[in-house]
């Protein structure tokens, strides 16, 4: 297939080299970040959109993909494919969505999970909102980048299944590292901690997967000084798009509203930022009851 492949960072390059890898043709546009061996440069986001199958974009936010989306529609041929594996808000997906509709063209909305490492191993997993047909033409590509390609429905579904996962995961992150910290005060070793928790009704993909605390569990971030793994400041962002789509939709979260209001406080003023988002443990560990 030939693929634009637009925004290479620490997401897309991987993504795009294993595109080249399984023997497609990727032209590849970015601002900064330079093109993987085997993408063909283009100059302009519109030049790596000309004459391709399916265009994919891997983009920090929802403006920034309205202004790429705005330059590479009008340069796609009808019955093309545009699809965004960015995470955006849901209303720039379906927004975006629309407008290639509009042009003749289909589009998806594909956020993924599975970090770096997912990207780098092919091993991700996409959450996908948009018509059959689309999905039916990108599905191969999602084969090659990915483990797992769920078609969750119409525009803005990927976004809503991604945002209400990662609603979860940082709300579980938050109660693992403070039923730790409170262990620790307790007098409880953590290795019976995680013992017990890990085969208990506790139990959770952050605690048993990716066990805040260090040389507890299976190797996690924690064990490597917290180094991301998936950063604090991209939990943020996941968390302030959930909160974002419960207020459009009058939804009550409050569990993900107080998980955004502490991971903005970790990132923002108590040196979290460049931290993994299990990083919270230690905060835990050195804070008294407020
Ligand atoms: P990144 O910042 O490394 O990459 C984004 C790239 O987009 C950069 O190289 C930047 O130069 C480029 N870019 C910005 N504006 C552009 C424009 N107008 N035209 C062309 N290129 C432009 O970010 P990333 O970690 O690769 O994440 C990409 C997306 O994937 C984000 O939406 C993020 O939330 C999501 N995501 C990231 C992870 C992760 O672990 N990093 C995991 C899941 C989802």
């Amino acid at each position: 297939m030939k693929i634009g492949f637009i925004g290479l960072g620490n997401m897309g390059a991987p993504m795009a080299a294993n595109l080249v890898q399984a023997g497609h043709e990727v032209v590849g546009f970015d601002l900064a970040a330079p093109c993987p061996a085997g993408v063909t440069k283009a100059a302009t986001a519109g030049e790596a959109a000309t004459g391709a199958e399916v265009v994919i974009t891997m983009l920090p936010n929802g403006a920034i993909l309205r202004a790429v989306a705005a330059e590479v529609i009008p340069a796609m041929v009808p019955g093309a494919v545009l699809c965004d594996c960015s995470t955006v808000d849901v209303e720039s997906a379906r927004a975006v969505a629309e407008q290639a509709a509009k042009a003749g063209l289909g589009a998806l909305d594909a956020p993924v999970s599975g970090g770096v490492g997912g990207a780098t191993a092919g091993t991700l997993t996409f959450m996908v909102g948009g018509t059959e047909d689309a999905f039916a033409t990108v599905e191969p590509l999602f084969a090659i980048m990915g483990q797992k390609a769920v078609h969750c429905g119409a525009p803005g579904a990927g976004q809503a299944a991604k945002i209400c996962n990662n609603m979860i995961l940082g709300v579980t992150m938050i109660a693992t590292c403070e039923a730790f910290a409170l262990a620790d005060k307790l007098g409880l070793d953590r290795a019976k901690m995680f013992d017990v928790v890990s085969t208990s009704s506790g139990y959770s993909w952050t605690m048993n997967a990716y066990c805040p605390a260090p040389g507890v569990g299976p190797q996690s971030p924690a064990d490597n000084g917290y180094k991301p793994g998936f950063a604090a400041e991209l939990m943020l962002k996941d968390l302030r798009l959930s909160q974002q789509a419960a207020a459009a939709v009058d939804a009550d979260t409050p569990m993900g509203q107080q998980a955004a209001a502490l991971y903005e406080r970790f990132v923002e003023q108590e040196g979290g930022k460049g931290m993994d988002f299990s990083a919270m443990l230690p905060r835990f560990e050195n804070r008294s009851r407020e």
